[in-house]
């Protein structure tokens, strides 16, 4: 099979301290790879070294079949990418600044016009704001629509979702979702979001201080992440005895009436503790999942 994205023992030392470690990973065409980590892990070293802004201390990448150095020339008429916070031209309107983007890239003013790119990205009512004068959120979709004006077939995003609102993170990810299933696009995009990102890709790939922990499927990532079901009941010590004698594994019993049960992922497995605590008088007032967050994942993967 070949890659589109092929990264192999990328490792990056600053003096002494090692920014990545023998990080390899691969990315399919039309994929959505997710990487995710915390401050510092790693993801803006390892986008930067896949767009040729730094070099790696050793270890290869290659994207669409170019291996990528600052020396070389890259595949880049064919990618489109945003490193860190977005860059514009403060003093010069959205419009401008993407009439000059769509200059510098060659692009035909009649092939693909700097209108639709506002309007996909929602920055119809700012296009004729200076980008000084935007929020982050927009200055971020001012960087999107830079990235994705000129139809790339990859798209490199460091964490793309930074300053959107919640409307704006589900907006980029259905953008995101759009390319990749319609145009086939390949998307490597970064984030800290564990929940964010498990919704938008294929594939996610865990890195923690430089060291790729997991590189797993979607599927087998949400199988992997715990899952609690929260009750709240009255009499909380009937049925904390009820729950615990029909086997299922309470984690913890603070002092109020919450109960913390692991292990219910189902909706049946949860119509059964239901079912049950009501039937021996117990009936819950209040009932929730909730999912494990990054950090508490990431803690236990790295135990
Ligand atoms: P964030 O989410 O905070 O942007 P990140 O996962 O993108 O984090 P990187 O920016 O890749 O992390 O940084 C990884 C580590 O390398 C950090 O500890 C950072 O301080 C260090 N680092 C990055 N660039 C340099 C540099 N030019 N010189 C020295 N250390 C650096």
């Amino acid at each position: 099979m070949s890659f589109v994205i092929e990264i192999e023992n990328l490792t990056k030392i600053y003096g002494k301290f090692k920014a990545l470690d023998a990080v390899s990973l691969n990315v399919k065409k039309g994929e959505i790879y997710g990487f995710l980590g915390l401050n510092g892990a790693g993801k803006t070293t390892t986008i930067k070294s896949m767009l040729g802004l730094i070099w790696p201390t050793s270890g290869i990448v290659t994207v669409n079949g170019k291996i990528i150095t600052p020396k070389k020339q890259g595949p880049w008429e064919k990618v489109g990418c945003l490193v860190e916070t977005a860059n514009s031209y403060p003093e010069l309107t959205v419009r401008e600044n993407l009439e000059i983007f769509r200059r510098l890239r060659g692009l035909k003013r009649k092939a693909e016009p700097v209108m639709k790119i506002i309007n996909k990205l929602k920055l119809t009512r700012y296009t004729e704001k200076k980008a000084g004068e935007l929020s982050l959120g927009n200055l971020q979709r001012l960087g999107l629509a830079k990235a994705m004006m000129h139809k790339p077939e990859i798209l490199i995003l460091d964490e793309p979702a930074n300053g959107l609102d919640p409307v704006g993170i589900v907006e980029i990810r259905e953008i995101l979702m759009e390319l990749a299933r319609n145009d086939n696009v390949t998307i490597f995009v970064s984030s800290h979001h564990l929940e964010e990102i498990s919704k938008t890709a294929d594939r996610i790939g865990i890195i923690h201080d430089g060291r790729l922990l997991k590189d797993v499927s979607s599927y087998e990532l949400e199988k992997k992440i715990k899952k609690y079901l929260i009750l709240k009941v009255n009499k909380k010590n009937n049925a904390v005895k009820i729950l615990k004698k029909s086997g299922y594994e309470i984690i913890s019993n603070k002092d109020d009436n919450s109960i913390i049960i692991n292990g219910a992922k189902s909706t049946k497995i949860r119509e059964e503790i239901v079912k049950l605590l009501v039937n021996m008088q117990t009936p819950p007032y209040e009932i929730k999942m909730v999912q494990e967050d990054l950090e508490s994942y990431f803690l236990r993967i790295i135990k």
